[in-house]
């Protein structure tokens, strides 16, 4: 069985947003809902302030806090590894938006709290999802973490890497490379 997980590379991201107008090309979504946003961070004191754009979506956790909280089991993890949500279960609680510590919940207008969904359709065809495919600086790697042969994998074991609020328990599936490593 598979085992999908993302791969990040903070550094190599210029900001330009085109995964992000991808996955709202992909999922109609209007322009104020997006599954994954950039987020502009600063450190230091001037003259020597340094800019990181870090891209943040679903972590597709291994222990999601925002499926334990659901009363109807609408969210759920597979066992792949897809953090998903069936619609025709959620009532719209948003007992999942508060428990996710990345924020990464989008209300959409049937009072779903969507999300990133892994892209399933295309992995299922073998292709990459639009956020992936669309990045011109390819700083997402996206795969089976169990295929110790898939690029992912490989990656992984080139650089140190780190998983954002880890220290929350989620075990999240999005890991990110670390700066220097
Ligand atoms: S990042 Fe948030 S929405 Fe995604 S699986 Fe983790 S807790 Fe759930
Ligand atoms: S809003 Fe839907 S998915 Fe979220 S906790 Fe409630 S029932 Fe579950």
């Amino acid at each position: 069985m598979a085992h999908y997980a993302m791969l990040i590379d903070a550094a190599r991201c210029t900001g330009c947003a085109a995964c992000r107008v991808a996955c709202q090309m992909q999922w109609q979504l209007p322009p104020e809902v997006f599954f994954n946003r950039l987020e502009f961070r600063e450190s230091g004191k001037y003259p020597d302030v340094k800019q990181e754009i870090v891209p943040v979506q679903c972590m597709h956790c291994d222990n999601p806090p925002c499926a334990t909280v659901c009363p109807t089991k609408a969210t759920y993890k597979r066992a792949d590894g897809l953090v998903l949500i069936d619609h025709d279960k959620c009532i719209g609680c948003k007992y999942c938006v508060v428990a996710c510590p990345y924020d990464v919940r989008q209300m959409n207008d049937r009072g779903i709290p969507e999300k990133c969904r892994f892209c399933a359709g295309f992995i299922e065809k073998g292709e990459q999802p639009p956020c992936v495919s669309t990045c011109m600086n390819d700083v997402r790697v996206f795969g089976d973490l169990d295929d110790p042969n898939s690029e992912i994998s490989k990656k992984m074991k080139e650089k140190p890497v780190y998983q954002l609020a880890a220290e929350k328990g989620t075990k999240p599936r999005v890991f990110y490379v670390k700066r220097g490593g």
